[in-house]
């Protein structure tokens, strides 16, 4: 580890942007083959993590997740998830968890999420606080949008604090969510999504005003629209940014509109200080083969200074839907630790 990353390491850090199927690492993966009578050889796990394009990339998320079949599953990969948080020393994460998956392969939804609640309680009294949010699949269909965000709101009690759609985001008319985004946030819920990841400048225009989203997963379409810049500054919508993610997919590469990008292209610093809120994430860790402190590590490398990466983690505190008290206890616990 350099000097900076342990640096980073000890800070007390939020992460906001994280799939709990997209963590599970290839070790994970071969313990749940070997449950279920798969047994996979280390050779043909890590072949299920290589792809070329994003459209590889959700088929590898597919198949990942084709071996998640009992709330036990989930409760394994939740506590693995929770023991890499921890030695990251993240205090808080909000997590997203692939229910239009679950609802897909016609699993129990409300068992399986109990078995992650149960399997995060002795991370929960070392100190990691976790709160979730419901992820429905755009190419899924309204139906099962709908089906997703009820359950979202049902489950709101047990610590679902945001519903959210993801997937492909070039699947079904924004304007078509429109209702089940009102559904949500009458009930209690904060509205997520990903946009302009892949999509055009317009996914992220409409997800704000037609939807009412507080934070967009990606939104780096905005690279391409200096008016979209002005919106989310001036409604205050925060970029969730993931640059590792954006790389491996290819999502940076279509943006720009060339074959392949690199790190440099990123427009996290030049995001950052035009002064959108931006957070820093993982999305997908174990598939995009990061960790929360390596994209703090691909940010220096993009120029932020010290001081930058700072205010940089603290907007995650600030961005977070954590009540008022326990987000100034946690920053004030971040600002302890220079
Ligand atoms: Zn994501």
């Amino acid at each position: 580890m350099t000097p900076l990353a342990k640096r980073i390491a000890r800070w007390p850090k939020a992460e906001l942007h994280l799939h709990l199927e997209g963590s599970i690492r290839p070790a994970t993966l071969r313990e749940l083959a070997a449950r279920h009578r798969q047994p996979l050889d280390a050779e043909t796990a890590a072949a299920l993590y290589r792809y070329r394009d994003f459209r590889g990339f959700l088929n590898a998320f597919k198949r990942i997740t084709a071996l998640l079949r009992t709330p036990d599953d989930y409760a394994l990969i939740t506590r693995r998830l929770t023991e890499e948080l921890m030695a990251q020393n993240v205090i808080y994460a909000e997590v997203i968890v692939s229910a239009g998956v679950m609802l897909r392969r016609q699993q129990d939804v409300e068992a399986n999420f109990a078995a992650i609640c149960e399997a995060t309680r002795p991370a929960a009294r070392r100190g990691l606080r976790l709160a979730w949010s419901f992820d429905a699949v755009r190419q899924f269909g309204l139906g099962h949008i709908w089906s997703v965000a009820r359950l979202a709101t049902q489950l709101r009690p047990y610590g679902v604090v945001a519903f959210g759609v993801g997937g492909d985001e070039t699947a079904l008319p924004t304007r078509a969510l429109q209702p089940v985004y009102e559904f949500v946030a009458a009930h209690g819920l904060h509205r997520l999504i990903h946009a302009g990841e892949i999509g055009p400048p317009r996914a992220v225009r409409e997800a704000v005003e037609w939807l009412g989203c507080e934070r967009i997963g990606h939104g780096i379409a905005a690279l391409r629209d200096p008016r979209l810049q002005a919106l989310l500054i001036e409604r205050g919508v925060v970029l969730e940014l993931c640059p590792t993610s954006n790389l491996r997919t290819g999502a940076l590469a279509r943006q720009l509109r060339r074959r392949s990008a690199d790190l440099s292209d990123h427009p996290l610093p030049e995001f950052f200080r035009a002064g959108i809120p931006v957070v820093l994430a993982t999305d997908d860790p174990a598939l995009f083969e990061t960790t929360l402190v390596r994209e703090y590590e691909q940010a220096a490398r993009l120029g932020l200074t010290a001081g930058e990466l700072r205010r940089l983690a603290a907007t995650s505190f600030h961005a977070a839907f954590l009540p008022e008290r326990a987000r100034r206890a946690m920053l004030r616990r971040m600002q302890a630790v220079g």
